[in-house]
């Protein structure tokens, strides 16, 4: 095996270069090099200085979460950080790339830190549900005083290395780290005893003992916005713990509540969706020596809502594009759209001027369906009708360059048949973004029975560089994400007639940690919409039919299953709504009761679970943690329950299958799909299928 940690000298500085690819992370193994090499370095008498560096793209990307569900092994990173504190020689950190979590506790307990450009220094912790555990709530805060830690704790986002210096995270940012460090290491070893520490460094930390009201302002606001999550709250708190105990008592105690939280449900759940995002991204299993093509030039047919949002993703990451609309009226209306929302996010100050003009000018806009000739994927936002994007894919087959990605935005239709109108199926697939396309970051890579692998490693490849979490999925009518919402409305306006009103079942779904429930959802993406595919399709939704034919057609008219004052977008139980659902239901002989949370949760999630069961028996997703991610990041199932697969096994299969079969004998849409019934009935869970990859 090679050396986990290789020891260099230079002169009087002993460098000790992590090197543990892909991300050096800090597992039991290499915290027992580093120890060792620690001690060697302190035991060389012609060293009189150390620095930790690393080798490859990052200095580390911390501890390896695996590890979180083991015994703790010594030497802990704890040990390893209390080894380093009491060196007698300063140790100084060469921080390059990415140094997070552990990484960047370990060089907190340094005598000194530098770093490199293109440093990104942070605690992601919070984003699995944990907070800092070998000292990161108790030694950032005396290094860029505890307001500033406790932002960049609670966020878990990273500081990029000018705002790390100007901070005091790092004393220097030089182009050539290794050698800023040795510098900063014999400064150090020549200077005065006892060698600075942290540990010993409240300097920070006096203004605001004296005077805390801003910093318990800020305590409370994250207490506020937390929204049922317990980690930023413990995060906050640790932090406060800087203020009022002295720092072996506060690290005592942040280890404490770091322990108790990795055994947490929510942070149990934050890690299967950390893991199951991994996993979701990767294209796979394809034949060797499938590569990606590079996307140089795109093209997007369609200005409306979604090409416009596509357009501006590509704009985004420095990709030109050309957009195809048919009229000029479409085009100006489109550009116009996305003009606003660039100036919303200049007005906001996360976007300068010069960049707008720069990603306005990516974007070439033209009537002229010929110019997608130069593009290497052309992805198609047209209307969502059959007819209308086979015939847009007949003219992109002839227009097109030969090696062109042909791609549909389509939310539901069969992207086969559509790829079957060109003679090149192999070239085609499905790239299912979600509205806002500029925001949303799932994005449902459907692929088609004929897609080549290159074809859907492009879309994969595009998808991640557009910023996208991009899952690859099978063609069905919605593919994974809207055919499982489809479940989940099957049993909404039946509680509606039975008694919930629209408030009472968003209420529970936001209860149970969804940005927004289906009544509010509807109303903001216009209940019309449903409605017209209903009269096509002769579905009934007897209450949302009966809001549209009174012409409320949700936020956009101010009034659907709520009434929205005049510009406002929060939704107001309006008592009409109330009343049409009660004369519904006595009309249809329903004697209306009080109907819990606990049931709509059950009505609404359980048939969701189902149909991701069967889309999983399909092969449609390939495992279930591919769906968990589908629902967090497209629908806003709450990160920290794992996602509705993951979901339904901590509730267990067992119940979701006895509770459907119970609501089935009223309406048998409800009954479990096959493969939840034989899940429940063997004892497993979901997850007991993970790593059965199915085609997709
Ligand atoms: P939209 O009505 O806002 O825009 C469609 C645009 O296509 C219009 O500007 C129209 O002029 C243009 N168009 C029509 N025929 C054309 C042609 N032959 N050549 C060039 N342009 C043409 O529609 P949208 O909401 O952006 O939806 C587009 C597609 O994206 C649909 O397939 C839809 O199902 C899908 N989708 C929509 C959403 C959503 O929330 N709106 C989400 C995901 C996917």
């Amino acid at each position: 095996m090679a050396e986990l940690v290789s020891i260099s000298r230079d002169g009087d500085v002993a460098v000790l270069t992590i090197d543990n690819p892909p991300v050096n992370a800090l597992g039991h193994t290499m915290r027992i090099a580093l120890a060792a090499a620690l001690d060697g370095a302190v035991a060389d008498p012609a060293a009189k200085g150390i620095v930790i560096a690393a080798a490859g793209r990052m200095f580390s990307g911390g501890v390896d979460i695996h590890e979180f569900n083991a015994p703790a092994r010594f030497p802990t990173l704890p040990d390893l950080i209390a080894k380093v504190e009491a060196s007698p020689k300063p140790v100084v950190a060469a921080l390059h790339g990415i140094a997070y979590g552990g990484a960047l506790e370990l060089s907190l307990a340094c005598h000194g830190r530098v770093a490199a450009p293109d440093a990104k220094l942070g605690l992601p912790e919070v984003k699995i549900g944990l907070i800092p555990g070998a000292g990161g709530t108790q030694r950032l805060p005396r290094a860029i005083g505890p307001l500033k830690a406790l932002q960049v704790i609670v966020a878990g986002e990273p500081l990029a290395a000018p705002d790390a210096l100007a901070a005091g995270l790092v004393s220097a940012v030089g182009a050539d780290v290794v050698a800023e460090a040795k510098a900063l290491a014999r400064k150090l070893a020549a200077g005065p005893r006892p060698l600075p520490l942290l540990r010993n460094d409240d300097s920070k930390l006096a203004p605001v003992k004296a005077d805390r009201t801003a910093f318990d302002a800020a305590v409370a606001d994250v207490a506020k916005k937390a929204r049922g999550l317990t980690a930023p709250v413990e995060c906050a708190k640790a932090v406060a713990m800087t203020l009022e105990l002295p720092i072996d008592e506060g690290l005592k105690r942040e280890r404490a509540t770091f322990d108790a939280l990795t055994k947490d449900a929510q942070s149990l759940g934050l890690r299967h969706h950390f893991f199951a995002e991994r996993e979701a991204t990767k294209p796979g299993a394809l034949p060797a020596g499938t590569e990606p093509h590079a996307v140089a030039r795109a093209a997007v047919i369609g200005a409306g809502t979604m090409g416009g949002g596509i357009a501006m993703c590509f704009a985004n990451a420095g990709i030109p594009v050309t957009l195809v609309d048919t009229g000029d009226e479409a085009l100006k209306r489109g550009l116009a759209t996305i003009e606003r929302n660039y100036a919303t996010t200049v007005k906001r100050g996360r976007l300068s001027e010069t960049e707008m003009a720069a990603r306005m000018a990516r974007i070439t806009p033209t009537t002229d369906i010929g110019a997608v000739a130069d593009a290497d994927i052309v992805i198609e936002a047209v209307f969502e009708e059959m007819d209308l994007k086979k015939r847009v894919f007949a003219e992109l087959d002839r227009l097109a360059r030969p090696d062109a990605v042909l791609a549909t935005n389509t939310s539901y239709l069969d992207v086969d048949a559509i790829a079957a109108t060109t003679k090149r199926p192999g070239s085609v697939l499905g790239t299912h973004f979600f509205s806002p396309a500029n925001v949303m970051r799932l994005l449902e890579v459907v692929r088609g029975k004929a897609t080549r692998p290159d074809v859907l490693a492009t879309a994969m490849a595009l998808g991640r560089k557009l910023g996208k979490v991009p899952v690859p999925v099978g063609v069905c009518h919605g593919f994974v994400g809207n055919r499982m919402l489809h479940a989940r409305a099957i049993e909404a306006e039946p509680l509606l007639l039975e008694g919930a009103l629209p408030q009472d079942i968003d209420g529970a779904l936001t209860a149970f940690g969804f940005p927004m429930g289906p009544f509010a959802m509807g109303d903001m993406a216009g209940l019309d919409v449903g409605w017209r595919i209903r009269k096509a399709t002769g579905e009934q939704a007897e209450i949302a039919d009966a809001l549209c034919e009174k012409g409320r057609f949700g936020q956009k008219t101010g009034r659907g299953f709520y009434i929205y004052e005049a510009g406002s977008r929060t939704p107001t139980p309006d008592p009409e709504v109330e009343a049409l659902i009660a004369e519904t239901a006595a009309r249809r002989g329903v004697t209306r009761r009080k109907i819990g949370a606990d049931e709509i949760i059950e009505r609404l999630l359980y048939p969701l679970v189902s149909e991701g069961a069967q889309i999983l028996d399909e092969g449609i997703a390939r495992r279930p943690g591919d769906i968990d991610v589908v629902w967090v990041y497209g629908y806003g199932f709450p990160a920290w329950r794992g996602g509705p697969m993951y979901w339904a096994d901590q509730v267990g299969l067992g119940h979701i299958r006895d509770r459907l079969l119970h609501y089935a004998e009223r309406n048998p849409a409800l009954k479990p799909s096959p493969l939840l019934s034989r899940l429940a009935d063997e004892g497993r869970g979901f997850a007991s299928l993970d790593g059965v990859e199915k085609a997709a």
